[in-house]
């Protein structure tokens, strides 16, 4: 097999790059770390399609990856696309991607164990014997799932270029959250092309040392699914297990809470707040779909369950939890996606962790990272509850993450790769049109405010 990039060899006069010969000497030592910086396919004839390979593994990869196949198929002539799943999880990715029509070409099947280390040796085996028959011109992978990692370093090894969405992001602390922030260090690491989604994405590849052109700002593409859907959908109750009349006169809060951080200790003092914030507001409805890891769902069943207004149902459909969260009046969560798409839809958002890699919401004043601690959830949700003023301030809507055309630009930057352009003009790219956001101290870490207030009790009324 013909290696496509010659390993810390490669000159990096490539697309993108957009280097003139005579700078190449000139490259700066941090980018030494970076030469692995393959071509795009020979392609002698301009017509040949780019044959892209899209991995998908979870339910968030499915959505924020659905509007960028749709847009690549969209253009039949320049690109040949292969939709392939790992089977990491494998019911609700298959649900999330048949709210976009979409079914995979390939199920690889892999093997899902418990321990995290089985799951990426079994993704990396059988993706590698993938790509040594398949030989696609790039491989496209989003986030930061075991999936994303153990396929991009499959393609790594196999001298098959990688395109990264949501590139970038960084809590700067491997254990939280875990094993995400050292799996997308690592697929950035080995990535052709990145697509940092937002400013403070890109700044945290500039930082590392990778050159701008590499890494233009598209967007989060989960902007394009929520405006994709939004639009075909109007929302709806059907299939989420919640009537008409338990909203009527009561305002919704959805919850979330699965995260492997939180197991244990915090989540219960996360229920705790939870089931507080239910005994002393009537005119409240809590929901939360429950995660079906036995970890979440002892301890959530356990605390909340039975209760009249909290409404425990299972995981729902994608295009089901999005009409709830058009229909939320605040969002408690520590999901990574959803701290994206509730300041896309305007709802206020408290983020259930100690510490995010998502801190334009914060800094733009549209959500708050309160951790998990249940006097603070409750100081910061009665806030909300209770002050008209505070909460109009947080649903102001105005998006730090998307315009919707991520895809779009995704779209131009695999044309232009292919075609030994520079990846995107600057003022293609995406930026966020929102005061203060850049000046913005990073609020990425918890703010832990003194409550001092009675919350009231946790005895069910
Ligand atoms: N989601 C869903 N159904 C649910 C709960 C969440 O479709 O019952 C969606 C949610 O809107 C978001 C994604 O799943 O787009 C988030 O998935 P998850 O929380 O599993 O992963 P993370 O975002 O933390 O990586």
């Amino acid at each position: 097999m013909k290696p496509r990039f010659g390993g810390t060899r490669a000159a990096p006069s490539q697309p993108g790059n957009a280097q003139p010969a005579s700078r190449n000497e000139s490259i700066s030592n941090r980018d030494e770390n970076h030469r692995h910086f393959p071509r795009p396919p020979n392609t002698s004839s301009a017509a040949r399609r780019l044959h892209c390979d899209i991995v998908v593994g979870t339910r968030p990869e499915a959505i924020k990856l659905g509007p960028v196949i749709i847009a690549l198929r969209a253009k039949p002539s320049d690109f040949a696309v292969r939709l392939i799943t790992s089977g990491q999880h494998r019911e609700i990715c298959y649900s999330a991607l048949a709210a976009f029509g979409l079914i995979a070409d390939e199920d690889l099947a892999v093997e899902v164990g418990s321990l995290l280390a089985h799951s990426a040796a079994d993704v990396l085996r059988i993706f590698a014997a993938h790509l040594l028959h398949n030989r696609p011109d790039i491989l496209l992978v989003q986030g930061d799932t075991t999936t994303a990692m153990a396929a991009a370093l499959a393609a790594f090894y196999g001298q098959v270029p990688v395109a990264h969405v949501e590139a970038g992001l960084r809590s700067n602390d491997l254990a939280n959250p875990f094993p995400e922030e050292a799996n997308r260090t690592i697929i950035d690491a080995i990535s052709t092309i990145l697509l940092p989604p937002t400013p403070l994405a890109q700044r945290n590849l500039l930082r590392a040392g990778f050159q701008s052109e590499r890494c233009p700002i598209v967007g989060n593409t989960v902007v394009d699914a929520l405006q994709l859907l939004c639009a075909a959908h109007p929302p709806t109750l059907a299939g989420t297990g919640i009537e008409e009349m338990d909203l009527r006169a009561r305002r919704l809060i959805l919850v979330t809470t699965h995260r492997r951080e939180s197991w244990g200790f915090d989540l219960e003092t996360i229920c705790t707040a939870i089931r507080t914030i239910a005994n002393n507001r009537p005119d409240v409805v809590v929901v939360l779909p429950v995660h079906p890891n036995p970890n979440v769902k002892a301890i959530v069943t356990d605390r909340l369950g039975g209760h009249p207004r909290i409404k425990l149902v299972p995981p729902l459909g994608y295009l089901q939890f999005l009409s709830l969260m058009r229909r939320a009046f605040l969002i408690l969560t520590d999901s990574g996606g959803i701290q994206e798409e509730a300041p896309s839809l305007g709802v206020p958002l408290l983020v259930l962790r100690k510490i995010t890699e998502r801190p334009e919401a914060a800094q733009a004043g549209l959500a708050r990272v309160i951790g998990t601690n249940t006097a603070a959830i409750l100081d910061h949700a009665f806030e909300l509850l209770d002050k008209q003023d505070v909460y109009r301030r947080m649903a102001t809507a105005g998006n730090p993450y998307g315009d919707g055309r991520a895809s779009e630009r995704i779209v131009e930057i695999l044309r232009n790769w292919k075609a030994g352009r520079a990846l995107l003009a600057k003022e293609r790219s995406f930026q966020p049109r929102i005061e203060g956001l850049e000046e913005n101290a990073l609020e990425s870490k918890c703010v832990t405010r003194p409550t001092g207030q009675p919350h009231g009790s946790d005895q069910d009324n």
